[in-house]
């Protein structure tokens, strides 16, 4: 198939997706026409996104012991793996981390359980709580990530000051039996579904290079368009030794780019956040995700892997001029060195 670039970059400035025949022509090209998909989707990030960079940190707040058997996840209790395991952290931990990660650039702080669904009161109302509080204290969009959730207790989230949940879909529904078989790729669509319904910002993606193929990553891009998610974690599988996955190894920096501008134009419009994986998987060509057409990227540690050093991000995100998104409760874009590192008050308002 032929691609009509200048017809898809006049579809993707107005919102329009591309059409799947033409995503998976995508995958298959190299060269000048790599250049050319690679151009047109970091093109279409600053036609939609502008200079503006979403930063998301992470609270491993409940660690391992998982009843799920997630093939790429060293917190599941049917591997045996050095993840770290505890119960849920206090409030307090919770809320002393989303301080740090606010002072390292973060804007937007998740908490993150493991386990097949937070449904435990005690947990929830620990959670709720430190919602509130990283709400008002910090300034952060708020995000939580604790599994197959209701929707009745989601709204309880969401009254304690809930913004967003993450919940992702880890592959396309084709191939999702392949790593999950304790719960359904449709349990995880309904969770994020009952996040939309409630006016959430829904945080759902994946993760790729799990022996999945090109055409299965498209059909991942596609059924995220039909779920209208508001931003997509794409992940590089960092493998994990003890997993089912953990001598699993087939991404080169190049095919995760691609992975990024694939989805840029099946998804103009939506937030594009780079997350796990990435320095394993891109090495030196870690800036090249935002040319091709990323607009977010995981500041700190992963959940049980280290990331890279936040000052190397935030290098990286001033050589490429960009500049940090405030939350969106928040009235005013702060420059990125004066948000991060001024004396006082910051751009966001927060002392
Ligand atoms: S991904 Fe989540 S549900 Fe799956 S094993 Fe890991 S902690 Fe459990």
């Amino acid at each position: 198939m032929k691609l009509d670039w200048s017809d898809i970059r006049r579809r993707t400035a107005a919102g329009e997706g591309v059409r799947e025949a033409e995503a998976l022509a995508m995958t298959a090209l190299g060269g000048d026409e790599l250049r050319a998909l690679f151009d047109t989707a970091g093109a279409i990030r600053v036609e939609h996104k502008g200079n503006f960079v979403n930063t998301c940190g992470i609270s491993n707040a409940k660690s391992g012991r998982c009843a799920e058997a997630c093939s790429f996840c060293s917190q599941s209790a049917h591997f045996t793996t050095d993840a770290p395991k505890y119960t849920l952290k206090s409030a307090d931990t919770m809320v002393a981390e989303a301080h740090a990660a606010r002072e390292a650039g973060v804007r937007e702080f998740s908490l993150v359980a493991s386990g097949r669904a937070m449904t435990n009161r005690a947990e929830l109302d620990t959670v709720k709580s430190a919602v509130s509080r990283i709400r008002e204290e910090t300034g952060m969009q708020t995000c939580a990530s604790l599994g197959l959730m209701p929707k009745e207790l989601l709204a309880e989230l969401k009254d304690a000051g809930l913004q967003a949940v993450h919940h992702n879909l880890e592959t396309a529904r084709s191939f999702h039996a392949n790593i999950v078989q304790t719960h359904t790729w449709d349990e995880e669509a309904d969770t994020v579904r009952a996040a939309r319904d409630l006016g959430l910002y829904t945080c759902c993606g994946g993760i790729f290079g799990m022996g999945e193929s090109w055409a299965q990553r498209v059909e991942l891009a596609m059924q995220l368009r039909e779920l209208d998610v508001d931003s997509v974690p794409l992940n590089f599988l960092n493998p994990r030794p003890g997993t089912p996955l953990g001598e699993q190894a087939e991404l080169t920096a190049e095919d995760c780019l691609k992975v990024v501008a694939i989805f840029r134009l099946v998804l103009p419009t939506k937030d594009l956040i780079v997350c796990g994986g990435r320095s394993v998987n891109l090495g030196q060509r870690q800036d090249e995700i935002f040319r091709c057409g990323a607009n977010g990227v995981m500041i700190g540690n992963y959940l049980t892997t280290a990331g890279r050093d936040v000052e190397l991000d935030l290098d990286m995100l001033e050589k490429e001029g960009l500049v940090i998104r405030p939350p969106p409760h928040k009235p005013h874009a702060p420059s990125l060195r004066a948000a991060v590192r001024a004396e006082g008050t910051d751009a966001n308002g927060v002392t």
